[in-house]
């Protein structure tokens, strides 16, 4: 390990490149030649522009994400586009959710402020420990569209197969999925992620949104601010961005396309997960906690069974410096948040660790 860090197995803010955060240290003081740090610099600089348009176009490259589809860099965390979805979207006032978490119920939750939204499904009778069959919902006729979480960061849990949204419009948060394997953008209307699980500090929102779907018709009292439309027309520049987000941001995307883009960055966290699964399916002291065919390849929640021993693991991982090994506090145990920049050599010391703990503790 490098300068004394840690493998850090955060669910958010987490893990970024190595070699990300040393390009940043490098050009902190001075940006390429322009005298300041991206921190201090104007966003309508020319210096900027370019730093934002090449962010959006690296995106573009690594997604494929087709013309008809606007990239917007946003503010206010995912708990934002809660409300920005169904205010921005709701034209019959209907809406379908499924819900396979607590974000997606917090969605859900929201969007009842704006119209008739239903729960079309969820798997909330065994603590969210599976997705559910999707393939033949009650989808309403009138819905604006369907809702999902895709990859569920508390209860480690990701939509392998889509739903059958009978032609309505799917709207996913990808939070905490977003860029670790390629993605067909055609299928959905409208994409967001907060960047903080996958792709950069906490402050910026990526939403991917089909042109179609911006509209100008807005219920008078929604904030300027909140109108899709206001920051798509201005290329994310209506006011200020979270600009140095974005500079980071797009450091991770060109450090994405180095790897070989999303179909080597998924190989990769195939690899990773695996370690960690075959482990946890071959443990006497470890267990996983989520239906197999529903597993995330990002986060990887597990217990031993007994709190007290589990309070002992986290302790002495963390005294091996693998840490924020503790599960949501709505959930408990333990969760490994693997995003793409976690070295397989984290995950495999990680294992390592808890094979000499459960030699020790069996
Ligand atoms: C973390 C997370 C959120 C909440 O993000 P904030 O930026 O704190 O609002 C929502 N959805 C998913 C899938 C998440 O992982």
């Amino acid at each position: 390990m490098t300068n004394n860090r840690v493998y850090n197995f955060s669910a958010g803010p987490a893990v970024l490149p190595l070699e990300v955060l040393k390009t940043a240290q490098e050009e902190m003081l001075n940006y390429q030649n322009s005298g300041m740090s991206v921190m201090e610099m104007s966003h309508r600089s020319k210096t900027y522009d370019n730093i934002i348009k090449t962010a959006e176009k690296d995106l573009r490259e690594l997604m494929n994400i087709p013309d008809n589809y606007k990239v917007l860099f946003l503010q206010g965390g995912a708990h934002l586009q809660f409300s920005m979805v169904p205010i921005n979207l709701l034209k019959n006032g209907v809406a379908d959710y499924i819900v396979t978490g607590q974000w997606a119920k917090k969605a859900y939750q929201e969007a009842q402020k704006y119209g008739k939204i239903n729960k079309v499904a969820t798997s909330e009778d065994k603590t969210f420990s599976y997705i559910p069959d999707c393939s033949d919902l009650d989808i309403s006729p009138e819905a604006d569209y369907v809702y999902i979480c895709e990859n569920n960061t508390i209860y480690g849990t990701k939509f392998n197969t889509l739903p059958n949204t009978k032609g309505k419009v799917l709207v996913s948060d990808m939070s905490s999925c977003f860029l670790s394997e390629p993605v067909d953008v055609t299928k959905y209307g409208l994409i967001y992620a907060g960047v903080q699980k996958n792709v950069g500090p906490a402050g910026v929102q990526i939403v991917i949104i089909r042109e179609d779907l911006i509209r100008e018709d807005l219920p008078a009292w929604c904030p300027t601010m909140l109108s899709y439309k206001t920051h798509a027309d201005n290329d994310s520049l209506y006011n200020t961005p979270p600009a140095y987000g974005i500079y980071i941001c797009g450091l991770v995307f060109k450090w994405l396309k180095k790897q070989g883009g999303l179909t080597a960055i998924k190989e990769y966290n195939e690899k990773k997960a695996k370690i960690l699964y075959d482990f946890l399916d071959n443990s006497k002291l470890f267990k996983g906690t989520v239906e197999k065919s529903s597993r995330s390849l990002m986060n990887v929640p597990f217990v031993t069974g007994n709190e007290e021993l589990d309070k002992k693991f986290i302790e002495e991982a963390k005294n091996n410096n693998l840490v924020q090994l503790k599960g949501h506090r709505s959930v408990g145990g333990m969760r490994a948040s693997i995003y793409n920049a976690m070295p397989i050599e984290g995950v495999q010391a990680l294992v390592d660790f808890m094979e000499k703990f459960e030699k020790e503790n069996i």
